[in-house]
């Protein structure tokens, strides 16, 4: 399976994938604009990613601009609702509006940060996702 992983930072960013290279190839961009440029790419590729996880506060674009940039791809491009890729944000910003932002625009899940290991790997079994290795 193909990821994509936006995060700022650099501790979350190792964190996270460690995690995400059981799952599978794994991409790494450290910011919203390199996340959206990352997804164009592999759609105009047909490589499209499974799974997206995105960090809400990053510089250039924030994770709400690149979770309703890829949207917007996909709907441009009339995907159905399941062939869109999959998308976990990942923030310390846990309060309730952020939460409803979030799935209004578009987000499958939403983690808090710290992010705990066995949760968030429970959440993407649940999504269908499993560790190859
Ligand atoms: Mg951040």
């Amino acid at each position: 399976m193909k990821i994509l992983l936006a995060e700022d930072d650099f501790a979350s960013r190792k964190f996270m994938s460690r995690i995400l290279n059981k799952y599978g190839e794994a991409d790494i961009t450290v910011n919203g604009l390199e996340a959206v440029d990352a997804f164009l790419m592999a759609l105009d590729d047909d490589e499209r990613y499974d799974l997206v996880i995105l960090d809400v506060m990053m510089p250039m674009l924030d994770g709400y601009q690149v979770l309703s940039t890829i949207r917007k791809f996909e709907t441009d491009r009339n995907f159905k609702p399941e062939e869109r890729t999959r998308v976990v944000m990942t923030t310390a910003l846990n309060e309730e509006i952020n939460v409803k932002k979030a799935m209004e625009i578009g987000c499958d899940a939403y983690v808090g940060k710290p992010v705990n290991v066995e949760r968030f790997e429970m959440l993407l079994s649940k999504m269908g996702f499993e560790p190859i290795k």
